[in-house]
Order: C-alpha cells, then structure tokens, then sequence
C-alpha cells in the first residue's frame, strides 16, 4: 500500500479494522465487500432475512450449473452453507443445467400444493449461456407456468459478451426475451442486491420468472457494497390481474390461456415496473441529446464522460442528459417516454444486440412529430453507418469516439479531438518487444497430456472441457460439438466419409452431464466410434 500513488492510497480512517472475511454474510448493515458471485449468496441471505423481517416464513431454493462466469456458485454457495442452513435455503446442484431448471421449477409448486410446509419458496437458477441454451425449453415452460405469490424466481444467466472461456460468445437476454422472460440488467457487481431483491419482488407480482443477466464482467469483479435495509419494501401496484391470476396452479392444461396469461405477465411486469421504478436519470434533464444505457455499458459510457473531462456542468453546456435502463425487457414505457420526450437525438449505448434501442423505436414511432426525436442512433447512425459495434465488448474509448462524433456533428464549434486522442488505443501493435500472447497448454501432471494422443492415421474430434486444447497440438484433433452432442456429428459424416472410425474425447464431467445420451445416440445409430472418457478429477 505505501507504494500506492497518494490520491488511491486509503486513509487510516476509512479502514475498517473490525471487518472479517465472513462479514460478508454476516453483517446487517453498513458495507460489505462482495465479489459478483458471493453478491449472488448474499442476496439469497438478504430476500430470506426480508421475509422473515415481514413476518413470511419463507425458504430458498437454489439449482442450476456451474461454468463461467458462474464457475464458482457451487462453491460460494457451500462455504456459506452455515448461512443458508440458518435461513432455509436448500442448493441442489443439478447434473445439467435443464434438470436444475426443472428442479427450480418444482420449488414453485409447493405453494398451490397445499402440501408446503413453508409459505413459499424463492428460486434461484443459474447457468452460463449455452447452458440456458439448452434448457430453452424448461426455462419457457416454468416462465409460462409461473413462479408462486411468496416464491418468485430468479433466472441467473452467464454471459461470456466476450468469448473469453466459451465456446462463442453469448447474449441470454435474447432468449429470455422469446419466452417473455422479463430481463434485469445490472451495471455491475453494485447493484446486484438491489436488482436481485427487486427481481423476487418483480416475480412475485407478476408471476414471471425474472431473468437477470451474471456477464463476465460483472459477476467476476468485487466492489465493496452499501447493504439494503431489510425493511425497504415495494410500493404497492394497481394492477388487474386475469381471471384465476398469474401465478403457478394446477390444473394448468394445455392451451391458449397460457399463451394469454403470459402477455398478462408483461402487462404486469411494465405496471410494477412504473410504481417501482429501477429505471433512472442519472446526470442532467432534458437537452438536445439524451442518452440511454442499459447493463455494463452504462458504465462504459460514464467512465468515457469521465476520460473526456465531460462533468456535469459541461455535460449540461452541451446540452446532453444520460437515462439508465435497469429493467431491459420489456421495456417500461413512462419512464422511456419521459426520457425521450422532446429530444432532438437519442444515443443508445448498449452491449452487442440493440435491445433497448428497438423497443425505443417502437415505442417512439407514433409520437406526435413535435415530441419524437429526430434521431434513435445506437448500433448505426440515422444513415445506416455503423457507430457502436453490436459484436464483441464495448470499451470507454469506443463509446468515447462514438459520442464525439455526435456531438461534433451537432456543435461542430465543441472540439473534443485532442481529448478523444489521447483515449485512443494505437492502431498498430509494436513490432518488436514481448507479447502477451501465449498458447496455453494442459497444466503439468494432467491426464489430457497423454490421454489426448491417437494412434498414428487415427482422428478425434473434439469437445467442450480443457482437452479442446488437444485442437492445437498436433494430435489429429477436429471439431466441435454442444456439451452433450460428441461424436454424433459423425453418425451424418460416417456415410459419407473415407474414414472408417473416429475417435471421441469426452470429459468425465460432459459425460455426467449430458454426454451420455450421446453415447446412447452413438449405440442406436451403430455408428463405428470409440470414445474416450477423460477421467481427471481426482480420488478423494
Ligand atoms: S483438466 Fe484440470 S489439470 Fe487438466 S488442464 Fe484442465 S484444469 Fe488443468
């Protein structure tokens, strides 16, 4: 710390001396230190001590997959096995990611069972996005089906926005969208308290599962967090529900209803979402430039203002105010209008898909031509031409540039080019000098270092795990599969093929997982395939 630089060392005074590693769920108030995933744990801790704070006697239940970002829940959740044994909070880690789905699922049925011995039950499901992939179809049923007046659920979702340790890169909110899952989006680890708590509200009142996005970003960082009072409710909302309401029931045959009762479950959602806003100005009012954020971007684009030197007294000079979307889908309609209303242009500034930027244009398009904006710019400008990519990671010098260029369209006479230089990455990478980049390579004493090889003329085809990395080692290593699919790509490539056998690499854990019923799949087809079960985890 002494060879801090002045201005980031602490001060005596604001360290905590008193503070303990397990006051991290164990404090009740005041501020703790949180890293994404324990934020997930203590959140758990915070709805049941809120419950019973209001006299609910309540219990948790938690199921889902691990896989990064989420790799760590597993064991967050059972070093705070004290904490959740206190509260009732049972986790039951799934064998994949559908299974722990339907498990979630099950928990919101004790309430219509008549058979509870608690009033209700909070879910939580987690997965990383291929994982919420795969489970598409439970995940649209138990949102269909709906979560229980004192459960509610939160859908946890992984997202690898920048591919780092997935096979591709991935947006869950899309999916949670097809089935009318309404979406939370959180700038970061700080406000997962706040939105987690509002997310069980939000599912209690509206009977939908709520979808809250985990990304990389958020979810492997640590900040330290204000704890929310256990006694902060939620205002209550006007809202008619269908006959027979919203939440789970049995009978709950197959039928229009539901289809019905979902759109009901979006009604709801926008009508709490209105009493109790997460959506928020944050700098300014009004001006000919509203900009719109939603999730990391947010603060991508408040650390670009900061870099340009753009505070709020400039900010109001330039006439530009900044609105942030917490609830990203479905988006809620006051609090976007009254955001929108009377701009000359909107800048959205999202993460890959324009998500918030297409709901905005909807929902703008039938404004009278005195209070619509000129301008919705996000993805592309008002021409077509590209401004924010809707691929990869933002970064502060990319929402940076991209706001210069908007206001130097509108006040030409605001130079900021000297300003956005200095942000500006270089072009062109040194020529010369060490490089980062480094291929990695199974660990020193791991069982893919021979358990890889094939015999001279042999091929295997690859899957998901770390002997992928077999891919790029010269060991006849091809292709790719989904977790659970390997080797019955090459029952439709066999009859076509030269080759007569292939072998397949299959992790212990992949096999446990789901793999097995590709075996099955492989024994079915009778398809001439030898896999190899790559067993490393180690003997107790
Ligand atoms: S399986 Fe385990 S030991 Fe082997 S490379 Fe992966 S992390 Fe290392």
């Amino acid at each position: 710390m002494d060879g801090m630089p002045k201005g980031l060392r602490p001060e005596r005074a604001d360290i905590d001396h008193a503070y303990r590693l397990d006051d991290r769920y164990g404090r009740t108030e005041g501020q703790v230190y949180l890293s994404g995933t324990q934020a997930l744990v203590r959140l758990l801790l915070l709805q049941a001590d809120r419950d019973r704070r209001a006299g609910l006697n309540t219990a948790g239940f938690v199921s889902g997959y691990r896989g990064s970002p989420l790799g760590g829940l597993d064991q967050a959740l059972w070093q705070a096995q004290a904490h959740l044994d206190a509260r009732a909070i049972r986790f039951v880690p799934g064998i994949n990611e559908d299974l722990g789905a339907t498990a979630v699922m099950g928990s919101q049925q004790v309430e219509s069972s008549g058979e509870g011995t608690v009033e209700g039950v909070f879910g939580l499901w987690y997965g990383k996005g291929p994982g919420l992939d795969r489970s598409g179809d439970v995940l649209k049923h138990a949102n269909a089906y709906g979560s229980s007046p004192h459960g509610g659920v939160l859908a946890v979702a992984g997202d690898d926005h920048g591919g780092v340790s997935s096979s591709m890169p991935h947006q869950s909110d899309l999916a949670m969208i097809a089935w009318s899952m309404p979406v939370l989006n959180p700038s970061g680890v700080r406000e997962y308290l706040e939105f987690g708590l509002y997310g069980y509200a939000l599912s209690r009142f509206s009977g939908a599962w709520v979808g809250f996005k985990a990304i990389s970003e958020s979810v492997e960082s640590a900040a330290t967090i204000q704890l929310p009072s256990l006694d902060q409710g939620f205002l209550p909302v006007a809202f008619e529900p269908p006959p027979g309401g919203l939440h789970q029931r049995w009978p709950d045959l197959p039928g229009l209803a539901i289809e019905e009762r979902l759109a009901a479950k979006i009604a709801a959602v926008k009508a709490f979402a209105r009493v109790n806003r997460i959506d928020r100005t944050v700098l300014g009012t009004g001006g000919w430039l509203r900009i719109v954020t939603t999730g990391k971007a947010h603060l991508d684009l408040m650390e670009a203002l900061r870099l340009l030197g753009i505070g709020p007294a400039e900010a109001a000079e330039i006439g530009l105010s900044v609105h942030k979307i917490g609830l990203s889908w479905p988006l809620e309609p006051d609090f976007a209008l009254s955001a929108a209303r009377g701009a000359e242009e909107i800048l959205v500034v999202e993460e890959k898909a324009p998500v918030v930027e297409g709901q905005l244009k909807d929902l703008l398009y039938h404004l009278p031509a005195g209070e619509r904006p000129r301008a919705v710019v996000g993805k592309t400008d008002e021409f077509g031409a590209r401004l924010l990519p809707a691929t990869g990671e933002l970064r502060p010098w990319i929402v940076a540039k991209a706001l210069v260029e908007r206001i130097g369209h509108r006040l030409p006479e605001r130079d900021f080019s000297t300003r956005l230089a200095d942000l500006l990455p270089d072009e062109a990478p040194a020529a010369t000098g060490p490089s980062l980049a480094r291929t990695p390579y199974f660990c020193s004493g791991c069982p893919h270092n021979s358990s890889t090889r094939v015999p001279e003329g042999s091929k295997a085809l690859a899957g998901i795990g770390c002997h992928f990395m077999a891919s790029w080692m010269d060991r006849d290593t091809v292709g790719l599969s989904q977790m659970g699919g390997e080797g019955v790509s090459w029952i439709g490539q066999a009859p076509f093929s030269k080759r007569r056998h292939i072998f397949q690499n299959l992790g212990e854990g992949t096999y446990f997982h789901s793999g097995l019923l590709a075996i099955r799949q492989a024994v079915a087809a009778k398809a001439t395939i030898t896999y190899k079960i790559l067993f490393t985890t180690p003997s107790p």
